[in-house]
């Protein structure tokens, strides 16, 4: 009797054992919950869909050149990342499919490439966008033009519910988001922003918030980062550039590896 008490006591003792011990093993993968497994980079427009257009360029091209670039530096460079491409051709994608792609793939962080413009020549340099509505009466313009590619989709009326990018009423449900990722989607606009002043001498406008459509709609941290102004003679040409573009690129690099480090290290 003592024996078999003894035996199970041992058979317990050491389940209990290998419970706590496959117990750590958990918290370690919990731990690499906050690992950054996937990227999506998303090039804006595309296809019949240009975005700005400046003297000599048009935002789609620019766009998609930068992303390739940001994407290719991370496949050389953060080999346990996987980079997930929206477009690498000059295709167009529904403003809804972005998101889906990023949604679908359980993407960590969702970072989209675009560039700016305004009727006047002079406003330049960069400015990354995170999701919010605070800011809407002064960047409405900006918002519509952002959201407004919706109106060249198909059946957008019934893929949108309803959604009108040039109504201001129609950015009210927006306010329903939930904030769950501001926060690290602040960090790396904070940290995109950093790299271009302070290592590509560029202009930075700072990081702003905008309800842009990509934004709300992706279930992850995502980031809108205009590059620059195609409606600015000088920046044009910058951001069609060789030089422009790889430091335009390995700057967002850069950020997104020091945004990588930071929640990998929480
Ligand atoms: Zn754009």
């Amino acid at each position: 009797m003592e024996r078999t008490k003894l035996k199970n006591i041992l058979i317990i003792s050491g389940l209990t054992f290998t419970f706590l011990f496959m117990g750590f093993i958990p918290s370690g993968e919990k731990r690499s919950e906050f690992k950054l497994r996937r990227v999506v980079i998303d090039a804006g427009h595309g296809g019949k869909d240009p975005g700005t257009i400046g003297k000599m360029s048009r935002e789609k091209d620019v766009a998609l050149k930068v992303a390739m670039q940001v994407g290719q530096y991370m496949e050389e460079l953060m080999p346990d990342v996987e980079v997930i491409y929206t477009r690498k051709t000059d295709a167009f994608i529904e403003l809804k499919e972005r998101a889906n792609i990023a949604n679908r793939n359980r993407a960590d962080l969702f970072v989209s490439v675009h560039c700016n413009a305004v009727k006047s020549t002079g406003p330049y340099g960069t400015e990354t966008f995170v999701m919010g509505t605070s800011d809407l009466n002064r960047n409405f313009d900006y918002v519509k033009r952002e959201n407004s590619v919706i109106l060249l989709e198909e059946d957008y009326e019934i893929n949108y519910e309803g959604f009108d990018p040039q109504s201001p009423e129609s950015y009210m449900m927006f306010n329903l988001m939930q904030k769950a990722y501001l926060n690290n989607s602040l960090s790396l606009a904070d940290k995109v922003e950093t790299e271009f002043r302070t290592r590509v001498n560029r202009h930075s406008r700072g990081v702003k918030q905008a309800p842009l459509y990509v934004l709300w709609t992706t279930s992850m941290p995502s980031v809108l980062i205009e590059i620059g102004f195609l409606s600015n003679m000088n920046e044009e040409r910058y951001l069609n550039s060789k030089d422009g573009q790889t430091y335009i690129a390995s700057g967002i690099y850069r950020a997104i590896k020091a945004y990588k480090e930071e929640i990998e290290s929480l």
